[in-house]
Parts: C-alpha cells; structure tokens; sequence
C-alpha cells in the first residue's frame, strides 16, 4: 500500500472516531492530519518510504539549525563541520542499525510507546488521533504482531 492510502486511511478513521467522542469541530481537523501523519511513521523502516525521505530532508535542517544556534562565535567552517559530523552519525545509525522492514515498528508495542510519548508530551487526544493513525497502518497492512 502506498503512502498516500495510509495517510488517507489513518486521517478518516481518527475523524470517525473523535467525531463520535464529540471532540469539537477544529480540534478534529487539526488531530486528523497529524494521524495520517501518524499513518506513515511505521515506514520509517523502509528507506524508499515517505517518511523515511522527509526524516532524511528535515534531519540535514535540524542539523544545520541546530550547529548555527549551538554556537554564536563560530566561524562558517566549525558550523558546517558540526552539521556534517551529526549528518553522518544520522545516516550511520539509520543505515547500520536499521530495523527490518515491517519488524518492530510494526508491532503493537511500539503502538504503545506512540501513544504513551504524545500522552505524555501532549495530551489524550492528540495520542488517540496518534494511536488511531499508527494503528491504522499496521491494519491496512495486515502486519499486526505484539512486537
Ligand atoms: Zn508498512
């Protein structure tokens, strides 16, 4: 199934669902997109996904926003040289200890782990528009394991 039916399936099921928690109106817009985000991060396994591109693209911007702000003195050629060292340990982490295709981040525990991160850092509806996306992917895959 392609990114783009994942990311429809997971924004529709959590508008049915918040709709029937009678969460109010905006507030399911918004939860809605950021589950069928949701719907694509299990991909990130996978490195012709769409997540897995946009992890890429926004990690090399983290790394050069993060150098610049890490250090107010530096010159150019230190900021780039610490952008490109994270950039590296970034890509050498994603390629060597990089999960097999449809293994943990397919799996019900890390479904979990989802939904107790964003309980935690946000709040119960934003971790049930999570869930209900992630959820949806490893459904629509037929790729529901416990871990
Ligand atoms: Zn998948």
């Amino acid at each position: 199934m392609d990114w783009r039916s994942h990311a429809i399936i997971g924004t529709l099921l959590a508008a049915l669902a918040l709709y029937l928690m009678n969460v109010k109106f905006e507030s399911i817009i918004f939860l809605s997109i950021f589950a069928g985000f949701s719907a694509l991060l299990p991909d990130i396994d996978h490195k012709m996904s769409k997540i897995r591109s946009i992890a890429d693209k926004s990690f090399v911007l983290f790394a050069l926003v993060y150098s610049y702000n890490s250090c107010s003195n530096c010159q150019l050629l230190e900021i780039g040289k610490t952008a490109i060292l994270l950039i590296g340990i970034y890509f050498l982490i994603i390629t060597f200890l990089r999960p097999r295709h449809r293994g943990i981040t397919h799996s019900l525990f890390f479904v979990v782990i989802y939904g107790a991160i964003l309980y935690l850092l946000f709040n119960f509806n934003l971790a049930i528009a999570g869930i209900i996306g992630y959820a949806s992917h490893l459904i629509a895959d037929k790729e529901i394991k416990l871990i």
